[in-house]
């Protein structure tokens, strides 16, 4: 057993002084505030674990340099190509390794990874045809955060039309053969909500775009047996306009007419919804998977976070394409953006936010059993400065946490009990400009 005690800590919705936690076996067994007993203590506010609920690592690569000239969510696609089209199961695992270390180092202890690198550059599987899924679950292994794997059904680009380029490492050429490797994969690995498990399968359907109608039904039967389904959903005008001419109907109401809509299914950007598909969504109590940090780097819109909440949809968090990795950026970018779009403040309370990245984001991937510091959850504890630059002077509370702190305020990562981050994140950095520097190497500045 190891006791903490936490200077300050969010503890039942909201901030207690002096707070010692005991830790046994990765989880908590004693919560308490105000305590008179000794323990290590860690100086700070002390917060539960970030779910980063949206994920593809290999973007990571792509920050700084996609950032440039004109362009659409589809120019800067094909940039995304030429990453995907490099990579390798051990150029991967690297990668992918130094990424998930940065989102430790901000506060991260779970990450749903939206998996559809599946295979070799021409299209054929690698000799183990997991190898890339497997590479990803080491590297979060070795960077110490929990993963639930979403392994992406990728059949068509787009309504139908053959994959082509790049693209055919994404496609498995049926739904049947994609489940028949998901099945391979999940043998390996731990289910949503077993005890202790650090890692999960978990299945997506990349988009209604690259999944035929009638392979969508395949995946009904995982929301059936209530494995986490996560897909993107009309995060462009175009996919829904294309949409509607293949089908005659939204992608969401498609989603619904196919079983896909439940309560472990998380709709992944939710953008540019109707009235109706917010009901589907909310009736469903399927998930909303916000990337803020994403949508306004592509440009994509705005959605309807606070609808979403009222319908049903719980409000969840991811950095996606990583062109930031910060889980604090990511809460309040919704709250910001909201009044950007209404021109009025005050539409989620910093309580509320961090739900949404801690116990709603976790259970979204499977892992309902940690996202707060309360006794029988996984031991994830997340302690941020309160005196840097940023959060000098700001309250000392949750609104510290959603408002002023930023990842590099994290000084120390408790995940499932073991400790993954002391504070080194000029270590975190060298890291990911070393890998990122031999990915790009004698290529140019794609
Ligand atoms: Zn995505």
């Amino acid at each position: 057993m190891t006791a903490y005690l936490l200077e300050r800590a969010w503890v039942e919705g909201r901030v207690r002084d002096t707070v010692r936690v005991e830790v046994e076996h990765g989880r908590i067994t004693s919560v308490v505030p105000d305590a008179t007993d000794t323990g290590v203590p860690l100086r700070g506010l002390t917060l539960p674990g970030f779910a980063n609920t949206h994920s593809h690592a290999f973007h990571r690569a792509l920050r700084g340099r996609t950032q440039t000239g004109r362009g659409s969510f589809w120019t800067w696609r094909e940039q995304m190509y030429a990453v995907a089209g490099r990579l390798d199961p051990d150029t991967y695992y690297e990668l992918a390794k130094a990424t998930y270390a940065e989102m430790v180092a901000a506060g991260y202890t779970s990450v749903g990874e939206f998996h559809y690198l599946h295979h070799r550059p021409d299209g054929t599987p690698y000799d183990d045809p997991n190898a890339m899924g497997n590479a990803l679950l080491a590297a979060a292994r070795d960077a110490g955060i929990r993963i639930t794997l979403l392994d992406t059904l990728y059949l068509s680009s787009g309504f139908g039309a053959a994959t082509e380029g790049v693209q055919r490492r994404f496609d498995d050429r049926s739904a049947e053969a994609w489940q028949e490797r998901v099945a391979a994969l999940s043998a390996l690995c731990g289910s949503a909500g077993a005890e202790g498990t650090s890692s999960v399968i978990g299945v997506a359907a990349h988009s209604v775009r690259a999944v035929p109608a009638d392979a969508l039904k395949v995946l009904a039967r995982y929301v059936e047996a209530g494995v986490p389904v996560h897909v993107h959903l009309s995060e462009q005008v175009k996919e829904n306009a294309d949409c509607v001419a293949a089908h005659g109907v939204t992608p969401t109401r498609l989603l619904a007419e196919h079983g896909l809509l439940g309560p472990m299914t998380s709709a992944v950007h939710a953008t540019h919804l109707t009235d109706e598909d917010i009901r589907l969504l909310g009736e469903a109590r399927a998930f909303a998977s916000f990337c803020p940090t994403t949508e306004r780097d592509l440009g994509d819109g705005i959605g309807p976070a606070r609808r979403l909440q009222a319908a049903g949809s719980a409000l969840t968090l991811g950095s996606d394409s990583h062109a930031v990795i910060d889980a604090f950026e990511e809460m309040r970018a919704v709250e910001l953006d909201e009044r950007l779009a209404t021109q009025a403040r005050g539409h989620w309370s910093a309580a509320e936010l961090l739900t949404a990245a801690t116990a709603d984001g976790h259970r979204s991937l499977g892992f309902a059993d940690a996202g707060e510091i309360a006794v029988g959850r996984r031991a994830d504890l997340v302690t941020i400065d309160l005196t840097s630059p940023r959060t000098a002077g700001t309250g000392r509370d949750e609104h510290t946490a959603v408002f002023a702190a930023s990842g590099a305020d994290v000084t120390h990562v408790l995940t499932d009990g073991k400790v993954v981050f002391e504070g080194d994140h000029g270590a975190v950095g060298r890291a990911l400009d070393a890998v990122i520097g031999r990915l790009w190497q004698g290529k140019g500045n794609a």
